[in-house]
C-alpha cells in the first residue's frame, strides 16, 4: 500500500498521503503530537474524528508532508515557498532590516497579504457564536494588524531597542494605560 512517495496515511480513511503534500491536524495537543499524532486527508476526515476524541473546541491545522530529506529540507521548502507566496516587496526584506530604517521610513500599510489564521478565527467565531465570517473580514483586520504592528515598532524603536515586546502593543493599544 505505501509506495515510495507516500509520507504517512489519513488517520481515518487510510488514504497515502505523499510527500509535499497537503494534510491537515488537530488543533488539540493530545492529537497533534509529532510522533502519535493524527492526521487528515482532508476535512471531511478531519470533521470524522471530532466526535470521535470528543472535543468541544477544535480547528484544522493545514500542513504540508515533508520531502524525503528530512525536516531540514522540508523547512527550507516551505520558507522558500512563503517566500514566493508574500512577493509583495516589503514585507520579507523589511522584516530583516535595522528598526531604525523602518521607523524612520514610510511604512506601507496597505499590503493586502492576510495575517491572521483564517481558519482559526473563522472557528472561533462559530464556536462562539454560530456565525459565519467573510472573506472581507480578514483584509480589514490585517490591516489593522499592521497599523498597530508599525505603531508598537516605532514605539520600540523610540526607546532604541530591537524587539518589540507586549509592552509596546500594550501601551498602543491603551494609550496612558499600563497592562495592569
Ligand atoms: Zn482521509
Ligand atoms: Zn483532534
Amino acid at each position: 500500500m505505501a509506495d515510495e512517495s507516500t509520507w504517512r496515511q489519513c488517520n481515518i480513511c487510510k488514504t497515502p498521503i505523499a510527500y509535499q503534500a497537503k494534510y491537515y491536524v488537530c488543533s488539540v495537543s493530545t492529537c497533534n503530537r509529532k510522533r502519535t499524532g493524527l492526521i487528515f486527508c482532508s476535512m471531511p476526515c478531519f470533521d470524522a474524528h471530532l466526535p470521535m476524541m470528543r472535543h468541544r473546541d477544535a480547528w484544522a491545522e493545514e500542513e504540508r508532508a515533508p520531502t524525503r530529506e528530512q525536516a531540514l529540507a522540508a523547512e527550507r521548502a516551505e520558507q522558500e515557498q512563503e517566500a514566493a507566496e508574500q512577493r509583495s516587496p516589503g514585507s520579507a526584506g523589511d522584516a530583516a532590516a535595522p528598526v531604525r530604517r523602518m521607523a524612520s521610513a514610510p511604512v506601507d500599510t496597505s499590503d493586502p497579504e492576510v495575517l491572521v489564521v483564517v481558519s482559526k478565527l473563522k472557528k472561533f467565531i462559530k464556536t462562539t457564536s454560530g456565525m459565519n465570517t467573510s472573506d472581507t473580514v480578514f483584509p480589514v483586520l490585517s490591516k489593522h494588524l499592521r497599523e498597530l504592528s508599525v505603531a508598537a515598532l516605532r514605539q520600540a524603536a523610540a526607546e532604541g531597542r530591537k524587539t518589540v515586546l507586549d509592552r509596546d502593543f500594550i501601551a498602543v493599544l491603551r494609550p496612558g494605560k499600563d497592562a495592569g
